[in-house]
């Protein structure tokens, strides 16, 4: 028998309503087409979640799992991944999270952890070095994110296990509610609200057991190298900034994002602020994931105003971003507090940032008055009104109780025009990366597999220095910014890049400090055996974006739903990007739909399918 390499081909799956464990097989050759991660959760959801599924209904499936990567000394293996249906979105959801989580749960002898089924009271998950317990969790029900992992530890008698858990908005189903693991949070698409769907408060893992690998001693040397290499690049980089890094000169300055307004965008006066000087200010230490030599969290703290005060994670650039520089809320104390308070309840920043600066761009153009906000008079700039939004939220207190279904929902209801101000696609908020100001994330954020996104399509990274040359993705020059030539190509490539990253599992970040696709390959073949060129690596991270296309194609997306919002047709008034829009954009998402194999209604083609080997998977296409 040929000996299995960097996992275990091992899952737990743990179904909520039978109260019962089984294990599964994975075979080699499996893991040889989707790796691990993201890739092996595609083809769980794909098969094992109904069509019609309600994403928080019992029906749905939970994959909490790792990737060839955790278990050794990779730099950026500390982190894990979860998918599900997204209750945000109705999509494939999934989210990448970090923290010290991962190397137990891969420590335990599983590769992932498959939850189904619901739970008839609160409980959470107790994996002991592959021994399994469902255990009560009524008296930790209600407590935030931090408390919840206390409590766990507390009521295991073990401060050295492992907790991911979600806090009361996951509870309350907030359909952005996240994923904590103490500083490492899964975000995006709303996999929270799943835990709370199924009644599962949290996991718990111990886990010890060390996979083997192809060449161990070549393995830990190459780590020991790459982490030496990146720990003094981040010197001055992320180690010292976090991911604020260039959020003034880069994102502000040079690209022009135009955030400000909800969107409407134009030079934000009071950037400095906000900035990543700001930050660094009430920084009081960074904090790295496991095996990580960048430490890009902050550890952070407020003593005054009282009413901002606060200890504890973050805030991260998409946390200031969307809570700061959308709402114009040019405080970095409140907007850490505002950080801190969704930590906590367990919410998406980047969603939540999103639903406060349409709520007051809403109030503003008279859609909604206070009677309907709990005497909330939410004006941009004014973070006490938005501190009280996210109460609201993550509680669902009064108008809460509209905004906690996300976005789209809550312009359906709102009406007027609120259609029009929303910025998403497909139900999922954009992040803090403007199209406007490289066209490439235009095509990546209609046809990104979660919905808008930076980091399931790296696209905006790119005019920042992000390149892969071995599949021509290039840094490109001021004015080829602005151009829709090439866009579908440079779309896709990111796309499956984030696709490889996350199936490793490998922290995408790792690229900022002089990681790069060459070294990914490199260590995958060491741990793996496998052999792999960058070729045959393309074809793998290819055939996991098209797996996870299916899914939303079985999910009921079509062309119809490969879309720009409609404020990135309108130019900004000022900054480097000024009068700039990502046309032709029709033309350009055809060509990705050409470039992809992909039918005119963005439909993957049978023989696509089967020439990546996904012969048995293309059952799953409509029928014609
Ligand atoms: S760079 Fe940041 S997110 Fe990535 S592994 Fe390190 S600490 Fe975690």
């Amino acid at each position: 028998m040929v000996p299995l390499y960097g996992c275990w081909g091992r899952i737990l799956e743990v179904d909520l309503s039978k109260k019962r464990e089984t294990v599964r097989s994975v075979e080699e050759g499996l893991l040889r087409k989707l790796l691990g991660g993201v890739g092996i959760a595609a083809k769980i959801i794909l098969e094992e979640v109904p069509a019609d599924a309600d994403p928080l209904g019992p029906e749905n499936v939970l994959v909490v799992g790792t990737g060839p990567f955790q278990g050794t000394a990779i730099p950026g293996s500390g982190k894990w991944i979860v998918a599900a249906k997204s209750p945000l979105t109705g999509i494939w959801g999934d989210s990448c999270g970090g923290g010290d989580f991962a190397p137990d749960l891969k420590g335990t002898g599983f590769d992932a952890i498959v939850v189904k089924g619901k739970a008839d009271s609160p409980v959470y998950i107790w994996v002991n070095e592959g021994e399994v317990q469902i255990r009560d969790a009524s008296s930790i029900w209600g407590k935030s994110t931090s408390e919840t992992i206390e409590a766990v530890k507390s009521d295991l008698g073990d401060k050295a296990v492992k907790v991911v858990c979600i806090g009361p908005a996951g509870e309350k189903l907030v359909r952005f509610a996240c994923i904590s693991s103490g500083f490492g949070f899964a975000g995006r698409t709303g996999l929270g609200a799943v835990m709370g769907s199924k009644n599962l408060k949290a996991i718990a893992v111990r886990g010890t057991k060390r996979v083997d690998v192809a060449e161990p001693d070549k393995l830990a040397e190459r780590s020991r190298e790459l982490s030496r290499r990146l720990y003094e690049n981040s010197l001055e980089g992320m180690r010292k900034y976090g991911t604020m890094l260039g959020m003034q000169a880069g994102q502000h300055d040079d690209r022009g994002y135009g955030l400000k307004h909800n969107w409407d965008g134009g030079v934000f006066e009071e950037i400095s602020k906000i900035n990543e000087e700001r930050v660094r200010e009430i920084t009081v230490g960074e904090v790295p994931c496991s095996n990580c030599p960048v430490a890009c969290h902050r550890h952070t703290r407020v003593t005054e105003p009282e009413k901002y005060a606060y200890d504890g994670h973050g805030p991260e650039y998409e946390t200031v971003a969307m809570l700061g520089w959308l709402t114009m809320i040019a405080d970095i104390k409140a907007v850490g507090y505002m950080g801190h308070l969704c930590n906590e309840y367990g919410i998406d920043t980047i969603s939540t940032g999103s639903m406060i600066a349409f709520t007051m761009e809403c109030y503003e153009k008279g859609w909604i008055d206070e009677t309907r906000l709990g005497g909330v008079k939410p004006v941009w700039g004014d973070a006490d009104s938005a501190i009280e939004l996210i109460h609201m939220i993550a509680s669902r207190r009064d108008f809460g109780e509209v905004l906690a279904n996300g976005i789209r929902s809550a312009a359906e209801f709102i009406g007027r025009g609120a259609k029009e101000i929303i910025v998403e696609c497909k139900g999922l908020d954009y992040p803090a990366h403007d199209p406007r100001s490289y066209y490439p994330t235009a095509i990546n954020y209609a046809t990104g597999v979660r919905g808008a996104c930076h980091q399931r399509g790296v696209t905006a990274w790119v005019p920042g220095g992000f390149n892969i040359p071995e599949w021509g993705v290039l840094v490109p020059n001021r004015e080829d910014r602005y151009t829709m030539k090439n866009a579908a190509h440079i779309a896709a490539k990111c796309q499956d890049w984030a696709s490889f990253s996350n199936s490793l599992v490998q922290c995408e970040f790792m690229f900022w400090s002089g990681l790069t696709f060459r070294d990914q390959v490199e260590l995958l073949n060491l741990v793996t055996g496998w052999g792999l060129d960058a070729e045959a690596v393309a074809e793998i991270s290819e055939r996991i974006t098209t797996l996870q296309r299916l899914i939303n194609v079985r999910f009921g997306v079509r062309r119809k739903d490969d879309y720009l919002s409609p404020k990135m047709f309108k130019p900004q008034p000022s900054g480097a990007s000024a009068g700039k829009v990502p046309q032709p954009f029709e033309e350009a998402l055809l060509e990705y739909y050409r470039l992809r194999g992909w039918d005119e209604n963005g439909i993957p083609t049978k023989e696509k399918l089967e020439s990546l080997g996904l012969t048995q998977e293309a059952g799953y296409l409509p029928n014609p």
